[in-house]
């Protein structure tokens, strides 16, 4: 079975402003490298629009509606120094969670094996009540919800790779015995949440903690060591991945030390993970990643080894 790419043209049109690196390019250098050969073969979508109700599952009505009437109707609003809003914005995030919901329904419909969705805004810091980070609404969080709600898949997981802690997806995750959140993140780094104390009220989360300049054997230990078992342990019916590339070594605003083999190794031990306990179902969604060259490279790395999965 095939991989399917969601994406939508307007994501490129939040605009975050001059020298904001949450650009439009990062999504456009992602899309170019996926526009070589390699990819001749993956199935390509536009993202729809999430509706309220997809959101709803994740964020309270009243915040969906202050944060899409806070988009302002010309110039730039903003939530707060970093998460800034433009006339595009309401609908990049509707696509950017609408391409999760869709890639869900593809991946557990039986469509494809599995879905990367290249959108923008991201979306792991987004808590429910707040918007933050660079993240409106939690697109990884949306998706894993509407798997619940309409594809009687029990237990999701959710992997995040991105440099930061997905502090808003684990708020989503941690008082539900039937969603699990692991993350590798660098310690101490935004947003400050991610401490090993933090495991869920179940167990069911991980926080690997990693130091400045950490590099490949400190990350493959901790995957190795810790959330694979972890997986195993929870035996999800659907993999979901916040995969931001940020942990990169060339990336401006992360200080690990990753690779693109690095990304592939993760990949590769997700999916065998998802193939153990999930019937090889992953959805993978772009979070963080500001180097273009490295974004796109790593990008286009994790594409391609979900598609020989
Ligand atoms: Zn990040």
């Amino acid at each position: 079975m095939n991989t399917l790419l969601f994406s939508h043209p307007d994501c490129l049109d939040h605009d975050t402003g001059y020298g904001h690196p949450e650009c439009a390019d990062r999504l456009r250098v992602v899309l170019s490298a996926l526009e070589d050969e390699a990819f001749m073969f993956l199935d390509r979508r536009d993202a729809p629009l999430a509706t309220r109700e997809q959101l709803e599952r994740v964020h309270p009505p009243g915040h969906v509606t202050a944060l899409l009437d806070a988009v302002p109707a010309d110039g730039h609003g903003s939530i707060d120094a970093d998460t800034v809003l433009s006339p595009g914005t309401g609908k990049a995030a509707l696509r950017a969670a609408g391409a999760v919901v869709a890639a869900v329904d593809a991946v557990c419909g039986g469509e494809a094996r599995n879905a990367f969705c290249a959108v923008r805004p991201p979306g792991h810091h987004a808590e429910p009540d707040q918007a933050m980070g660079f993240c409106l609404f939690n697109n990884v969080a949306v998706g894993a919800a509407h798997a619940r709600a309409t594809h009687h898949v029990r237990r999701v997981a959710i992997i995040d790779f991105d440099v930061h802690h997905g502090n808003g997806t684990q708020t989503f995750c941690e008082q539900d015995a039937d969603l699990f959140y692991g993350s590798t993140h660098q310690w101490p780094l935004y947003p400050g949440t991610g401490s090993v104390k933090e495991k869920g009220v179940y167990g069911n989360v991980v926080n690997a903690c990693l130091p400045p300049m950490a590099g490949s054997p400190e990350f493959r230990h901790a995957i190795q060591t810790q959330l694979v078992p972890a997986l195993d342990a929870f035996k999800p019916d659907l993999v979901m991945i916040s995969a931001g590339f940020d942990a990169h070594m060339r990336d401006p605003v992360g200080g690990l030390d990753l690779t693109e083999d690095d990304f592939v190794w993760v990949t590769q031990k997700l999916i065998e993970v998802a193939d153990r306990h999930a019937k090889g179902r992953i959805v993978s969604v772009l979070e963080g990643g500001y180097d273009l060259r490295a974004l796109a490279n790593s990008t286009a790395a994790h594409v391609k080894t979900l598609m020989v999965a």
